[in-house]
């Protein structure tokens, strides 16, 4: 895809201020959401020009091209989000890559986590994917599974559990994606409650190009923004 310097700093301008109308219809401050631009759709180059403009954080869904376009864009200040689904095998390669890695999906994964992350001497920030559209093809845990991970994951000294992560349903209206995204955050305070101290779950990553208004109503801290940024 080719896209000139100037289109993605006026894409970029729009992204930025439909992100602070979203908060300010609801009476949050702009700064309190935070947009992961999510460049798997280009090149390094491409990804590029929106640091250029001034976007701090971007995200993959593949650490392969995630690790790629880290390597390329090594000299620049960027925060790296997975928000992919995450093979095991790819953990060592992701470990060292990422900022934030929201897809965390199975207890496995988040031992493998744990050990890659110990083994390099880090602690990874990680959210917890959850399935809240309960269609079957998604990634994530149910609601109900979320206790046990959280106790099981209370003691893992290599990662710090930051938050949840999910994605509203296909082809659900705005209606019933800002029902999905309430319901996460329900999820999300009623762990608080119930583990108290243990986990700081401040961070809800929701909300794509065609959902962010509602996810932000709902209490994202994290949106993660891809295609508006690259309309032609
Ligand atoms: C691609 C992708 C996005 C961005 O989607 P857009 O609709 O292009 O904004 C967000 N989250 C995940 C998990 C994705 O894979």
């Amino acid at each position: 895809m080719q896209i000139s310097a100037w289109k993605i700093r006026e894409n970029r301008e729009r992204v930025r201020e439909a992100v602070a109308a979203a908060c300010g219809a609801c009476g949050r401050a702009p700064d309190a959401v935070r947009i992961v631009a999510v460049t798997k759709y280009v090149d390094a180059a491409t990804a590029k020009l929106l640091v250029d403009a001034g976007e701090e954080d971007l995200g993959e869904n593949r650490p392969q091209q995630l690790d790629e376009k880290r390597r390329i864009l090594a000299n620049q200040a960027i925060r790296w989000h997975l928000i992919g689904h995450l093979q095991r095998n790819k953990v060592r390669l992701a470990v060292p890559a990422c900022s934030l890695i929201h897809s965390v999906d199975s207890l496995q994964l988040l031992q493998s986590i744990d050990s890659a992350s110990r083994a390099a001497s880090v602690v990874s920030a990680v959210l917890l994917e959850v399935n809240i559209s309960g269609e079957g093809a998604k990634q994530g845990f149910s609601a109900s599974q979320l206790p046990g991970v959280l106790e099981k994951a209370a003691p893992l000294s290599g990662l710090r559990i930051q938050g949840l992560m999910a994605m509203s349903g296909l082809d659900c209206g705005p209606a019933e994606a800002r029902r999905q995204f309430d319901a996460v955050r329900e999820l999300r305070d009623r762990m608080t409650a119930a583990f108290g101290p243990s986990f700081d779950l401040a961070e809800l990553s929701m909300g794509m190009s065609g959902d962010y208004s509602e996810a932000i109503a709902a209490g994202a801290t994290l949106v993660r923004i891809g295609s508006r940024f690259f309309e032609p």
